[in-house]
Protein backbone atom coordinates (compact mmCIF):
# COMPACT_ATOMS: atom_id res chain seq x y z
CA UNK A 1 0.00 0.00 0.00
CA UNK A 2 1.33 3.48 -0.86
CA UNK A 3 1.78 5.86 2.21
CA UNK A 4 -0.77 8.37 1.63
CA UNK A 5 -3.34 6.16 0.01
CA UNK A 6 -7.13 7.56 0.89
CA UNK A 7 -5.10 10.89 2.68
CA UNK A 8 -5.67 14.12 2.25
CA UNK A 9 -2.55 16.62 1.65
CA UNK A 10 -2.77 20.29 1.13
CA UNK A 11 0.04 22.10 -0.78
CA UNK A 12 0.05 26.30 -0.83
CA UNK A 13 2.13 27.25 -4.08
CA UNK A 14 1.50 23.84 -5.23
CA UNK A 15 0.65 25.44 -9.14
CA UNK A 16 4.71 25.53 -10.08
CA UNK A 17 8.30 24.96 -8.74
CA UNK A 18 9.07 22.81 -5.43
CA UNK A 19 4.98 22.85 -4.82
CA UNK A 20 4.24 21.29 -8.04
CA UNK A 21 6.92 18.59 -7.36
CA UNK A 22 5.37 17.98 -3.45
CA UNK A 23 1.93 17.58 -5.05
CA UNK A 24 3.35 15.16 -7.92
CA UNK A 25 5.32 13.22 -5.32
CA UNK A 26 2.23 12.73 -2.86
CA UNK A 27 0.19 11.78 -5.69
CA UNK A 28 1.85 9.68 -6.75
CA UNK A 29 2.20 8.09 -3.08
CA UNK A 30 -1.50 8.19 -2.91
CA UNK A 31 -2.79 11.29 -0.79
CA UNK A 32 -5.30 13.39 -2.89
CA UNK A 33 -4.47 16.71 -3.21
CA UNK A 34 -5.50 20.58 -3.03
CA UNK A 35 -3.32 22.79 -4.70
CA UNK A 36 -3.19 26.24 -3.53
CA UNK A 37 -2.14 29.43 -5.26
CA UNK A 38 -3.46 32.94 -5.61
CA UNK A 39 -4.09 31.90 -9.62
CA UNK A 40 -6.61 29.58 -9.48
CA UNK A 41 -6.79 28.45 -13.06
CA UNK A 42 -2.93 27.40 -12.90
CA UNK A 43 -3.81 25.53 -9.67
CA UNK A 44 -6.45 23.68 -11.25
CA UNK A 45 -4.59 23.05 -14.16
CA UNK A 46 -1.80 21.41 -12.17
CA UNK A 47 -4.21 19.14 -9.76
CA UNK A 48 -5.05 18.07 -13.39
CA UNK A 49 -2.18 16.64 -14.03
CA UNK A 50 -1.37 15.14 -11.10
CA UNK A 51 -1.40 11.21 -11.27
CA UNK A 52 -4.54 9.81 -9.82
CA UNK A 53 -8.01 11.42 -9.49
CA UNK A 54 -10.06 13.51 -7.58
CA UNK A 55 -7.30 16.35 -6.76
CA UNK A 56 -8.99 19.91 -6.83
CA UNK A 57 -7.34 23.52 -7.11
CA UNK A 58 -8.26 26.56 -5.25
CA UNK A 59 -7.40 30.34 -5.80
CA UNK A 60 -6.36 31.84 -2.28
CA UNK A 61 -3.70 34.42 -1.34
CA UNK A 62 -2.60 32.55 2.16
CA UNK A 63 -1.13 35.66 3.40
CA UNK A 64 -5.40 36.41 3.73
CA UNK A 65 -6.41 35.31 7.04
CA UNK A 66 -9.53 35.10 6.01
CA UNK A 67 -9.23 33.83 2.98
CA UNK A 68 -6.69 30.64 3.74
CA UNK A 69 -9.49 29.90 6.74
CA UNK A 70 -12.55 29.57 4.03
CA UNK A 71 -9.70 28.05 1.65
CA UNK A 72 -8.93 25.34 4.07
CA UNK A 73 -12.62 24.49 5.52
CA UNK A 74 -13.97 24.61 1.63
CA UNK A 75 -10.95 21.90 0.72
CA UNK A 76 -11.85 19.56 3.53
CA UNK A 77 -15.37 19.87 2.42
CA UNK A 78 -14.58 18.75 -1.22
CA UNK A 79 -11.59 16.29 -0.39
CA UNK A 80 -12.33 14.74 3.11
CA UNK A 81 -10.08 15.80 6.41
CA UNK A 82 -6.45 17.66 6.24
CA UNK A 83 -4.36 14.81 6.56
CA UNK A 84 -0.38 16.31 5.55
CA UNK A 85 -0.08 20.57 5.39
CA UNK A 86 2.45 21.80 3.27
CA UNK A 87 3.55 25.44 3.95
CA UNK A 88 5.38 25.99 0.68
CA UNK A 89 3.75 29.08 -0.52
CA UNK A 90 6.81 32.08 -0.73
CA UNK A 91 8.04 35.12 -2.28
CA UNK A 92 11.01 37.24 -2.93
CA UNK A 93 11.30 41.56 -2.93
CA UNK A 94 15.29 41.53 -3.02
CA UNK A 95 17.13 44.62 -2.59
CA UNK A 96 19.86 46.37 0.14
CA UNK A 97 18.45 47.50 2.87
CA UNK A 98 19.08 50.64 2.62
CA UNK A 99 16.61 50.75 -0.63
CA UNK A 100 14.37 48.16 1.14
CA UNK A 101 10.65 50.07 1.07
CA UNK A 102 8.18 49.22 4.02
CA UNK A 103 5.78 47.42 1.49
CA UNK A 104 8.64 45.17 0.09
CA UNK A 105 9.03 43.86 3.78
CA UNK A 106 5.39 43.42 5.05
CA UNK A 107 4.82 41.78 1.68
CA UNK A 108 7.62 38.82 1.79
CA UNK A 109 6.58 38.55 5.70
CA UNK A 110 2.93 38.20 5.52
CA UNK A 111 3.26 35.84 2.69
CA UNK A 112 6.29 33.58 4.06
CA UNK A 113 5.46 33.73 7.45
CA UNK A 114 2.01 34.64 8.20
CA UNK A 115 0.50 32.83 5.44
CA UNK A 116 2.21 29.37 6.94
CA UNK A 117 0.57 30.96 10.41
CA UNK A 118 -2.75 31.15 9.11
CA UNK A 119 -3.42 28.00 7.24
CA UNK A 120 -1.76 25.81 10.12
CA UNK A 121 -4.19 27.73 12.70
CA UNK A 122 -6.63 26.78 9.93
CA UNK A 123 -5.55 23.28 9.93
CA UNK A 124 -4.95 22.61 13.72
CA UNK A 125 -7.67 22.20 15.29
CA UNK A 126 -9.11 19.13 12.79
CA UNK A 127 -5.29 18.05 12.85
CA UNK A 128 -5.61 17.73 17.08
CA UNK A 129 -8.92 16.26 17.18
CA UNK A 130 -8.13 13.04 14.24
CA UNK A 131 -4.53 12.80 16.54
CA UNK A 132 -2.70 12.37 13.20
CA UNK A 133 -1.20 14.05 10.72
CA UNK A 134 2.04 16.15 9.87
CA UNK A 135 2.93 19.77 8.88
CA UNK A 136 6.14 20.63 6.54
CA UNK A 137 7.20 24.44 6.17
CA UNK A 138 9.52 25.49 3.39
CA UNK A 139 11.42 27.25 4.37
CA UNK A 140 15.38 28.49 3.34
CA UNK A 141 19.38 27.99 3.99
CA UNK A 142 19.27 31.66 4.24
CA UNK A 143 16.69 31.93 7.50
CA UNK A 144 19.86 29.92 8.56
CA UNK A 145 23.21 31.90 7.29
CA UNK A 146 21.11 35.02 5.88
CA UNK A 147 21.96 36.59 2.34
CA UNK A 148 22.98 40.28 1.82
CA UNK A 149 19.97 41.78 -0.46
CA UNK A 150 17.48 39.30 1.36
CA UNK A 151 17.12 40.82 4.94
CA UNK A 152 12.87 40.52 4.65
CA UNK A 153 13.45 37.11 2.72
CA UNK A 154 15.92 35.64 5.63
CA UNK A 155 13.53 37.07 8.44
CA UNK A 156 10.31 34.90 7.04
CA UNK A 157 12.53 32.09 6.84
CA UNK A 158 14.38 32.01 10.14
CA UNK A 159 10.88 32.91 11.88
CA UNK A 160 9.53 30.03 9.99
CA UNK A 161 12.02 28.02 12.12
CA UNK A 162 11.38 29.37 15.29
CA UNK A 163 7.12 28.52 14.12
CA UNK A 164 7.52 25.20 13.35
CA UNK A 165 9.73 24.17 16.72
CA UNK A 166 6.63 25.66 18.93
CA UNK A 167 3.96 24.59 16.78
CA UNK A 168 5.94 20.83 16.97
CA UNK A 169 6.09 21.60 21.10
CA UNK A 170 2.69 22.49 21.03
CA UNK A 171 1.36 19.62 18.50
CA UNK A 172 3.34 16.51 19.32
CA UNK A 173 1.48 15.26 22.59
CA UNK A 174 -1.57 15.39 20.13
CA UNK A 175 0.01 13.32 17.77
CA UNK A 176 0.75 15.98 15.25
CA UNK A 177 4.45 16.41 14.04
CA UNK A 178 5.95 19.74 12.26
CA UNK A 179 9.44 19.88 10.17
CA UNK A 180 10.94 22.15 8.06
CA UNK A 181 12.77 21.85 4.80
CA UNK A 182 15.52 24.23 4.41
CA UNK A 183 16.32 24.28 0.70
CA UNK A 184 19.43 25.56 -0.85
CA UNK A 185 19.12 27.07 -4.38
CA UNK A 186 16.68 25.01 -6.64
CA UNK A 187 16.19 25.59 -10.66
CA UNK A 188 12.64 27.19 -10.37
CA UNK A 189 10.88 30.26 -11.19
CA UNK A 190 12.06 32.01 -8.36
CA UNK A 191 15.33 31.59 -9.03
CA UNK A 192 15.29 31.29 -13.16
CA UNK A 193 16.50 35.41 -12.88
CA UNK A 194 19.90 34.57 -11.69
CA UNK A 195 22.81 35.39 -14.32
CA UNK A 196 24.76 32.64 -15.37
CA UNK A 197 27.91 34.29 -13.36
CA UNK A 198 25.87 34.32 -10.35
CA UNK A 199 25.18 30.38 -10.99
CA UNK A 200 28.32 29.70 -11.44
CA UNK A 201 29.48 31.46 -8.19
CA UNK A 202 26.75 29.68 -6.06
CA UNK A 203 27.94 26.09 -7.78
CA UNK A 204 31.36 27.28 -6.58
CA UNK A 205 29.88 27.11 -3.31
CA UNK A 206 27.90 23.74 -3.09
CA UNK A 207 29.96 20.75 -2.62
CA UNK A 208 27.58 18.78 -4.78
CA UNK A 209 28.48 21.37 -7.93
CA UNK A 210 24.92 21.41 -9.19
CA UNK A 211 21.71 24.04 -8.01
CA UNK A 212 18.88 21.42 -7.17
CA UNK A 213 16.28 20.65 -8.87
CA UNK A 214 12.41 20.55 -7.05
CA UNK A 215 12.05 16.89 -6.89
CA UNK A 216 15.18 17.08 -4.85
CA UNK A 217 13.22 18.45 -2.44
CA UNK A 218 9.70 17.29 -2.63
CA UNK A 219 11.23 13.39 -1.92
CA UNK A 220 12.37 15.20 1.53
CA UNK A 221 8.76 16.22 2.09
CA UNK A 222 7.39 13.36 1.01
CA UNK A 223 9.50 11.80 3.44
CA UNK A 224 8.73 13.95 6.24
CA UNK A 225 5.09 14.44 6.04
CA UNK A 226 5.05 10.34 6.21
CA UNK A 227 4.94 7.23 8.35
CA UNK A 228 8.69 6.61 7.92
CA UNK A 229 9.69 10.14 10.04
CA UNK A 230 6.69 9.06 12.48
CA UNK A 231 9.80 10.01 15.43
CA UNK A 232 10.71 13.09 14.25
CA UNK A 233 9.20 16.69 14.70
CA UNK A 234 10.59 19.62 15.16
CA UNK A 235 13.55 19.31 13.03
CA UNK A 236 15.18 21.66 9.94
CA UNK A 237 16.65 20.23 7.10
CA UNK A 238 18.78 21.74 4.52
CA UNK A 239 18.27 20.20 1.16
CA UNK A 240 21.38 21.92 -0.58
CA UNK A 241 24.01 19.36 -1.96
CA UNK A 242 25.97 20.00 1.35
CA UNK A 243 26.08 24.34 1.09
CA UNK A 244 25.64 24.72 4.61
CA UNK A 245 26.67 22.27 6.79
P1 LIG B 1 7.97 29.64 -7.43
O1 LIG B 1 8.43 28.77 -8.53
O2 LIG B 1 8.05 31.12 -7.56
O3 LIG B 1 6.47 29.23 -7.05
C1 LIG B 1 5.81 29.89 -6.02
C2 LIG B 1 4.47 29.24 -5.80
O4 LIG B 1 3.83 29.90 -4.70
C3 LIG B 1 3.53 29.37 -6.98
O5 LIG B 1 2.69 28.23 -7.04
C4 LIG B 1 2.69 30.61 -6.62
O6 LIG B 1 1.46 30.58 -7.30
C5 LIG B 1 2.57 30.43 -5.11
N1 LIG B 1 2.32 31.66 -4.35
C6 LIG B 1 3.08 32.79 -4.31
N2 LIG B 1 2.52 33.69 -3.50
C7 LIG B 1 1.39 33.13 -3.00
C8 LIG B 1 0.37 33.58 -2.12
N3 LIG B 1 0.39 34.80 -1.57
N4 LIG B 1 -0.66 32.73 -1.83
C9 LIG B 1 -0.70 31.50 -2.38
N5 LIG B 1 0.22 31.02 -3.23
C10 LIG B 1 1.25 31.84 -3.54
O7 LIG B 1 8.76 29.32 -6.06
P2 LIG B 1 9.68 28.06 -5.65
O8 LIG B 1 11.07 28.38 -6.04
O9 LIG B 1 9.05 26.80 -6.05
O10 LIG B 1 9.61 28.24 -4.07
C11 LIG B 1 8.72 27.50 -3.25
C12 LIG B 1 9.14 27.69 -1.81
O11 LIG B 1 10.47 27.27 -1.64
C13 LIG B 1 9.10 29.15 -1.34
O12 LIG B 1 8.65 29.23 -0.01
C14 LIG B 1 10.53 29.58 -1.43
O13 LIG B 1 10.83 30.64 -0.55
C15 LIG B 1 11.23 28.30 -1.04
N6 LIG B 1 12.62 28.21 -1.49
C16 LIG B 1 12.93 28.25 -2.80
C17 LIG B 1 14.25 28.16 -3.19
C18 LIG B 1 14.69 28.19 -4.62
O14 LIG B 1 15.91 28.26 -4.86
N7 LIG B 1 13.81 28.13 -5.59
C19 LIG B 1 15.26 28.05 -2.21
C20 LIG B 1 14.90 28.00 -0.88
C21 LIG B 1 13.56 28.09 -0.53
P3 LIG B 1 0.69 31.97 -7.68
O15 LIG B 1 1.70 32.84 -8.33
O16 LIG B 1 -0.44 31.55 -8.54
O17 LIG B 1 0.21 32.49 -6.37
Amino acid sequence: MREFEGRVALVTGGSRGIGRAVCEELAAAGATVAVIGRNGDAAAAAAKELPGSGHAGYACDVGDYDAATATLKQAEEDLGPIYTLVNNAGITRDTLLLRMKSEDWDEVINVNLKGAFNMTRAACRGLMKRREGSIVNVSSVVGLIGNAGQANYAASKAGLHGFTKSVARELAPRGVRCNAVAPGYIRTDMTSGLDQSVVEELQAHIPMERLGEPGDVASVIRFLAGPGARYITGQVITVDGGMVM
